[in-house]
């Protein structure tokens, strides 16, 4: 350790999950010691399955990584511009996968794992913390699992705040078990550089009468309960299939069974009525998901239905549906704008419990919590960045440009960012539109990190 960073407070983070990961690693970097205090693997989740930092509980994507048109592709591209640890590791374990940045869950975590353990500014301490640190430096990112014991003594400090809803896990089936013979590989409209990722996709087609019946099997299946006192309310970027179902017998057809985009390579005349996709789950190509597949069907029922997709009949899984808490706090109006609890300033959130939604949004306000963290530390000024950045949309957004009463966790979208003047509105401007918006925020994300660096410079 260097004489400087000896001298300096600790940092200490609750919980190494993508928050926690990230805000840890941007702090070393500014020369700020950390200690990572992580619950697992002494005190589990249902959901989680290591004791690696940084683990990706479901999906293994990272959504769209095209930083022109889409708002969580841009969130990439300004995490790499600040060196974040979470997309390095992302970009060096990625599958392919269409337009999307997929990648190998196992060797992400532990790159993650290793990289942290291994940087001697970083202590990790294993165990669960379940009080609220009266003083010091702290980030509490413990994320939509938070343990029962910190979760209370947060409930306790902030009042009815804090609340839980649901979101509903996709299953996963071993690509032996497939019927090739049925199924095919194709990325919708072939999207992607090389043929590998024209092909990412597996794809299960349908008749009209197949689609019907799977919507009747749907409708009928046996549902886990929710359990007393569980708010029944979902996100509805994340709704099971069994209530998108029951919301109308076309809406999977215009969800995640579109048949868009996609040709048949076994009866290239024969256009499929609705279309189920999977996609590779680890790097072996041994694993696939069913993408958009969230449910809270039975064990029992989720196996039965999911075998009369045509090609899957004798599908076995490596993981069935389940449903999930999700913690978070009300924070537009518990935290200020540098992430800090208002009642309680030591104390700064990040991720998840923060309001907003996925591991890329997570990850990335550990990455602005460990900034301010470490600033704050260090005696230096680090402005929030301007919402006209994706980053920027996202705080702004949870930290009070939210409406606090029916306040929901978010996804980054174009939506939140200011409008830009001069460019057409509607369908037709929206290319262009969305091309400036994020052509705004790169020119306006890489100022606020100069500023930041040109502040340690004149220290
Ligand atoms: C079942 C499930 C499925 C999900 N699926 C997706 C998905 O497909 N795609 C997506 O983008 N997002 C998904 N999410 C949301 C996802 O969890 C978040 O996007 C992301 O992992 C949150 O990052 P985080 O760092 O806030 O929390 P996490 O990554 O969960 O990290 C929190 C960490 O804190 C630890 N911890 C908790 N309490 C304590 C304590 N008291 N003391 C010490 N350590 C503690 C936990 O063990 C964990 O390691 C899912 C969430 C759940 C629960």
């Amino acid at each position: 350790m260097s004489k400087r960073a000896e001298h300096t407070p600790e940092l200490h983070i609750i919980g190494g999950g993508m928050a926690g990961s990230e805000a840890a690693w941007q702090a070393v970097q500014m020369g700020v010691p950390v200690v990572i205090h992580e619950m697992r693997p002494q005190v589990e989740t249902f959901a989680h399955k290591t004791g690696d930092l940084a683990e990706m509980v479901c999906s293994n994507s990272f959504r769209s990584d095209d930083d022109e048109q889409n708002a969580v592709g841009l969130l990439h591209w300004e995490m790499r511009a600040a060196g974040g640890l979470i997309m390095e590791m992302a970009d060096a374990h990625s599958l392919p996968a269409g337009g999307a940045l997929a990648v190998d869950r196992d060797a992400f975590s532990a790159g993650v794992t290793e990289r942290l353990r291994a940087h001697p500014l970083v202590r990790v301490e294993e165990g669960e913390i379940s009080t609220l640190p009266e003083d010091g430096h702290w980030i509490i990112a413990t994320g939509p699992l938070t343990s029962e014991g910190l979760g209370q003594a947060i409930a306790a400090e902030t009042g009815k705040d804090a609340l839980a809803f649901f979101d509903a896990i996709a299953p996963i089936v071993y690509a032996d078990s497939l019927d090739m013979d049925v199924i095919w590989a194709q990325s919708r409209y072939d999207k992607g550089e090389t043929e590998e990722e024209q092909k990412a996709y597996l794809n299960c087609p349908m008749t009209k009468d197949q689609y019907e019946a799977f919507i009747d099997a749907l409708l009928a299946a046996d549902k886990t309960e929710f359990h007393e006192g569980e708010t029944a309310g979902y996100f509805d970027g994340c709704l099971p299939i069994e209530v998108m179902a029951e919301r109308g017998r076309e809406t999977l057809r215009h969800g995640p069974m579109k048949p868009v985009g996609l040709t048949n390579a076994h009866k290239p005349d024969q256009k499929a009525y609705a279309v189920i996709q999977l996609r590779r789950d680890n790097a072996l190509g041994t694993l696939y998901n069913i993408v958009g597949f969230q449910t809270k069907m039975k064990y029992g029922a989720q196996t039965e239905v999911f075998k009369t997709i045509p090609g899957m009949e004798n599908a076995r899984f490596a993981r069935l549906g389940g449903i999930h808490r999700n913690t978070f706090l009300n924070s537009p109006t518990l935290l200020d704008s540098q992430m800090r609890l208002r009642s309680r300033p030591h104390l700064r959130f990040a991720g998840q419990i923060t309001g907003v939604e996925g591991y890329v949004e997570s990850a990335a306000m550990g990455l602005l919590a460990g900034r301010m963290a470490a600033s704050e530390i260090l005696g230096r000024d680090l402005p929030a960045p301007p919402p006209e950045t994706a980053m920027g949309a996202l705080v702004n957004h949870i930290t009070g440009g939210a409406e606090a009463k029916t306040f929901q966790p978010m996804n980054v979208n174009f939506g939140l960012f200011p409008p830009l003047d001069g460019v057409r509105g509607g369908r037709r401007g929206r290319k262009e539109r969305y091309k400036g918006y994020t052509d705004r925020a790169k020119e306006l994300w890489q100022e606020w990190l100069d500023g930041a660096k040109a502040g340690e410079l004149t220290e």
